[in-house]
């Protein structure tokens, strides 16, 4: 192969006619080039992955097995592959590595998951089960945050379930998933996990292609409308993750100094580029300014550079347009009277650096409150009811997940569980682990991923009903 990032298409390493440049995001170069492929190269991977389905969905045992040997791969590995997310994604290479340790984790996770078979009826007249069946072939996209745990996420409940796959990455991040491809190809059968890389046009003819029964999209909520409506013509399943609007809301009793830590955290994690990170505080007036102060003190404090840098803990925003956007929404809300208590602006020099930027005077209405930020600017916003604090946080068509801070964990449960959200956390946020289910309410997705729950967004639900007559 000439190409150093090849696609894989029936078990083959692939190049493509044409290759696009894929940009290190910490010096706004590119540094790498990656497979733009044909449209043929997309029909070769979609009847590779239904070929391979007939033999593939037999076997549950080799399938557990192929999982297994697919996460001891990613253990080994998480080095190497951790470098090359770094490289594209932007994320410190501490981080990176935990994302590849984290693909291990689920990869095991889905290799142990049972996948029930009930008996809903055992007597005279019949034997009737309920049989959780494969669906063929599964089209899966992924966003640039996390490339390879999302991937992650889809392939090992898919392929556990019996069923194969085409895999296409963000344009900005292909090369994590071009690995992938290629460390997998020795533990999977020609066929059953193709990836394929290009543009946004390579996604849309995944979703309107004819082969694929399954759409596995995690993005935005502007493309997953797109998917949601390509897939209606021949009614494909779809499974779409999409973004959010997370409010963090703290009551009267929180104390600032012991929560700010885990808020700023799950704020800023990934530089706040995750779809269930906190992306707006709602603070009653008497804490606002205690409150303000701590998010700003550890904004300052944190080291942003070159993920490649030991030490660093922020990396750049991936990509430029969702740099620019970041800078945007800061600047309309800084020209709306908001004050920046932290940051405010880009990072002199190449790359897209941000400062970690905490807004404070700032309201709904706004559109940085309004609207998925996705990046390292987080806005705190005063409220003196908690009901209407609440009605504010639901007032959107996001419902990904949402908090609720207090010394009184029941008081607490009880507000979060009026969050109209597919995740309702006490006293943390962005603790997600592979048996909780993760979805969202509203625009912010269909069907959920992880869990059983997940598992069976792979199967159709078969009645097996022997008559005893
Ligand atoms: P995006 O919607 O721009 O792109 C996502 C993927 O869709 C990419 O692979 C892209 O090439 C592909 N695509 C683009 N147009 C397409 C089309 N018409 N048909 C099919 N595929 C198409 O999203 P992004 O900017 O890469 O990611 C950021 C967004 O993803 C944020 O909104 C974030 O909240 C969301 N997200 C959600 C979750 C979740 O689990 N809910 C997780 C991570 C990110």
């Amino acid at each position: 192969m000439s190409e150093k990032y090849a696609m894989t298409i029936d078990g083959q390493a692939v190049d493509a006619p044409a290759t696009f440049g894929v940009v290190n995001p910490a010096t706004g170069e590119v540094a790498e080039q990656a497979p733009d492929a044909s449209r043929e190269q997309l029909h070769a991977a979609m009847r590779s992955a239904q070929a391979a389905y007939a033999e593939w969905r037999r076997d549950e045992a080799a399938r557990r097995k192929a999982l297994h040997e697919a996460a001891d791969i990613m253990f080994a590995n998480t080095e190497e592959i951790g470098r090359i997310l770094t490289l594209e994604q932007g994320k410190p290479l501490a981080d990176a590595t935990m994302e590849v340790a984290g693909a291990g984790v689920w990869l095991k996770y889905f290799a142990d998951l049972e996948l029930p078979r009930e008996v809903i009826q055992d007597d005279d007249n019949a034997l009737v089960e309920v049989v959780r069946r494969p669906m063929g072939v599964v089209a899966a996209i992924t966003p640039w945050n996390y490339p390879l745990l999302l991937a992650i996420w889809k392939l090992a409940p898919a392929l556990l379930a019996g069923n194969t796959m085409v895999l296409k990455p963000s344009p900005f991040t292909p090369l994590s998933s071009l690995k992938l491809g290629e460390v997998l190809r020795d533990v999977l059968p020609p066929g059953v996990l193709n990836v394929v890389t290009g543009g946004d046009e390579l996604g849309a003819w995944m979703t309107s292609h004819e082969i694929p029964r399954k759409i596995s999209f995690t993005g935005s909520v502007a493309t997953g409308k797109r998917v949601a409506a390509a897939a209606a013509p021949d009614l494909k399943r779809v499974t779409l993750e999409l973004g959010g609007n997370d409010p963090a809301i703290l009551l009267d009793d929180a104390d600032p100094a012991a929560v700010a830590d885990k808020l700023f955290g799950a704020a800023f994690q990934n530089n706040g580029q995750v779809c269930s990170a906190i992306k707006r505080v709602y603070v009653p007036e008497a804490l606002y300014g205690d409150v303000v102060d701590a998010l700003a003190e550890r904004a300052k404090a944190a080291k942003v550079g070159d993920g490649m840098q030991e030490g660093v803990q922020f990396g750049p925003i991936n990509n430029k347009p969702q740099f620019e956007r970041v800078g945007e929404l800061v600047a309309d809300a800084l020209a709306g009277g908001a004050r920046a208590a932290a940051g405010g602006k880009p990072v002199d020099g190449p790359g897209y650096f941000f400062e970690p930027t905490i807004l404070a005077d700032v309201e709904d209405g706004a559109r940085i409150v309004d609207e998925e930020q996705f990046g390292p600017a987080l806005p705190v916003v005063k409220y003196t009811d908690v009901e209407e604090a609440l009605a504010r946080a639901n007032g959107t068509h996001f419902g990904l997940s949402g908090s609720v801070w207090s010394a009184d964990a029941d008081r607490a449960a009880e507000i979060a569980g009026r969050l109209e959200c597919g995740t309702a956390w006490v006293n943390t946020h962005l603790a997600l682990a592979p048996h909780q289910p993760f979805g969202g309410f509203k625009w912010s997705g269909v069907g959920v991923e992880n869990g059983p729950w997940g598992l069976y967004g792979f199967t159709e639900l078969q009645v097996v009903h022997r008559s005893k007559h």
